[in-house]
């Protein structure tokens, strides 16, 4: 590609949306553009990217046995009502109405045509296993958008579904998407972990992530250095203890202003752990109340999970002023009319707590549980945090931060079932097929890989997953011989399969140089007049700012030789 020619709107300033540095570069790069939010349009240098993460999903899951098919966005009511996901899929579900008046949905996901379509197809237990997947746009109308492509309501997914005869080969073909996933992400020159991951309320099933490691990542996860256990903090068990605190009376105290948890125990000179904290969630349409301790944070996951929730929001304003009779800041658990009370275990029967006194500016001091107020139910509702015991070994596990590029869930027959996805066995029974299911965001991937792989000046590229490998910079528009080799250098690295971009602006080196380290490409080749007379070019790494000069003649070659084996380290390691 010719600059001078190529479709690379660069930007110097960040839009001011964009939070995090893989968004804010994906737009100076010119790889994206917003269209609306949560909603992109991918141009040549970020669909070139990825365009080269499909590929290597492509080739890693036709290595596992896996066939790629195409399914439609537009998926019938019919079948989401079938398996009762119509209803519990909520508000991200993005429905319409054709011109007959019958319901569709855009896919969000395809576990309903896809177990549709085996069930009308495969008879016989000689039609198993089958492993279909597809690479496709997916839609959900995300409560929050951000992050560019990070969290799109629009998005590239990879999905896949395997179909078993039974749990124990479903087992086994689910063990072969995590090998294939590793291979995946290792091939994208990514560093990656896999975590036990919470599974929602399906039931006796079980699911991992893949985490790419990245500071400004979603995921909380749970990393023991002792025993190796993993997990999103979200599914970390945590077993709180409180200090005892001796029989105490309630009392009301005026707290004016005094709102944070931070700012009542300050406020009243007393520890911490005896301050708890009320929030108010509206769960399918009803009130709940989670009093957790004060110093620690909600876990929603673990919430919704205790309440077999399918939606769950924190109340607004309005709402809690309504709900606790007070401004916010000031709900507690006592005298909560009508709202359902939800504590963490470790506040069952535990006395000297301080709570709000539903009283804007009020607290209650020597507040105990079951005697002045009583939780309809206790469950484990916090995160994990550094420091706490390890599930396994009880030694501190830490907390590392990642983004969740892959999923994969072992699925049993939740969805065979309802949607009669049956087979008949050697013996000639009816049996109900085994399935799982596996995502990779590859519009993630892309950001995530930014994310990991980023300075001061811009992207770093790993070499497979490069839009460009090659940038060759024409040092000097002027120079006849300069604008020759450059050309020539050009045409050689092409006919070597090398993706190269010759960067033939009449611009400064400087600017040139600057678009190229926005953009990543691993490498520059500064073609100038001085080198020329001594028949070298300047071979520039991207990753390690290392300058070489390398002989005009075989060039190509030496380039060439050198992505290649970049490529294959990153796919052997
Ligand atoms: P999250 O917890 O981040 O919302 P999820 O559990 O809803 O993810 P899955 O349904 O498991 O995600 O989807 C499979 C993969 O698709 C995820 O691992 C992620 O990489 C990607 N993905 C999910 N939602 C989005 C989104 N809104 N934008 C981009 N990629 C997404
Ligand atoms: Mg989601």
């Amino acid at each position: 590609m010719r600059f001078s020619r190529a479709f690379f709107p660069t930007l110097k300033e960040a839009p001011s949306e964009a939070e995090v540095i893989s968004h804010n570069l994906m737009v100076r790069s010119g790889m994206i553009r917003r269209v609306a939010a949560g909603v992109y349009s991918l141009l040549p240098l970020g669909l070139r990217v990825q365009r080269k993460v499909e590929q290597i999903c492509r080739e890693e899951l036709a290595r596992a046995g896996a066939q790629e098919v195409f399914l439609p966005t537009l998926n019938p009511a019919e079948l989401w009502q079938r398996t009762g996901r119509w209803d519990v899929y909520g508000k991200e579900l993005i429905r319409l109405q054709d011109r007959h008046g019958r319901d569709f949905c855009l896919g969000p996901t395809h576990e309903e045509i896809v177990t549709d379509l085996v069930a009308r197809e495969v008879r016989s237990y000689r039609d198993l296993p089958q492993n279909l997947y597809q690479i496709q746009t997916k839609f959900r109308d995300e409560i929050r958008p951000r992050f560019g492509v990070m969290r799109g309501r629009e998005f590239t997914m990879k999905d896949g579904y395997s179909f078993d005869r039974d749990e124990h080969a479903a087992e086994e073909s689910y063990a072969q998407m995590v090998e294939a996933y590793k291979r995946i992400f290792q091939r994208c020159g990514l560093s990656f972990t896999v975590v036990v991951a919470d599974s929602g309320a399906i039931g006796g099933s079980f699911s991992h992530e893949f985490m790419v490691m990245a500071d400004t990542g979603e995921e909380g996860i749970n990393v023991c250095e002792s025993c190796g256990y993993s997990a999103n903090s979200e599914k970390t068990p945590v077993n709180i203890s409180l200090p005892e605190t001796p029989g105490a009376t309630l009392e009301k105290v005026h707290t004016p202003g005094v709102h944070t948890v931070d700012e009542v125990y300050t406020f009243l000179k007393l520890p911490a752990e005896q301050v708890t904290k009320t929030l108010l969630f509206t769960a399918d349409g009803s009130p709940v109340a989670s009093v957790i301790p004060g110093h620690r944070e909600l876990n929603e996951v673990k919430l919704k999970n205790v309440l077999d929730a399918t939606e769950l929001f924190l109340a607004d304003a309005p709402t809690v002023e309504k709900l606790s009779g007070a401004a916010v800041g000031f709900a507690g658990p006592i005298g909560l009319e009508g709202v359902r009370i939800i504590a963490d275990d470790c506040l069952e029967g535990r006395g000297g707590l301080v709570v709000g006194a539903n009283e804007t500016d009020h607290h209650y001091t020597g507040a105990e549980e079951g005697r002045d107020f009583e939780a309809s139910a206790f469950a484990d509702l916090t995160v994990a945090e550094e420091g706490d015991a390890c599930p396994d070994c009880r030694k501190p596990l830490t907390v590392r931060r990642g983004i969740e590029v892959g999923h994969v869930f072992k699925l049993g027959t939740k969805y065979s079932e309802t949607l009669e996805a049956t087979y008949q066995d050697e013996d000639g029974g009816t049996k109900t097929i085994f399935m799982g299911c596996y995502g990779i965001g590859i519009g993630r991937t892309v950001a995530a890989a930014i994310e990991q792989n980023h300075d001061k000046d811009g992207i770093v590229w790993p070499m497979p997953i490069a839009p460009f490998q090659v940038d060759i910079i024409q040092a000097n528009m002027t120079d006849a011989k300069c604008r020759e080799e450059s050309d020539k250098l050009y045409a050689a690295l092409q006919s070597s399969a090398v993706e190269v971009v010759l960067d033939d602006r009449d611009e400064r080196a400087g600017v040139k140089f600057k678009d190229a380290d926005l953009i990543g490409f691993p490498y520059k080749v500064i073609i100038g007049p001085k080198g020329l007379k001594e028949g070298q070019l300047e071979l520039k790494s991207r990753r390690t700012g290392e300058t070489e000069f390398i002989p005009l003649e075989n060039a190509a070659g030496i380039i060439s030789a050198r992505i290649t084996e970049e490529i294959e380290t990153a796919g052997s390691s």
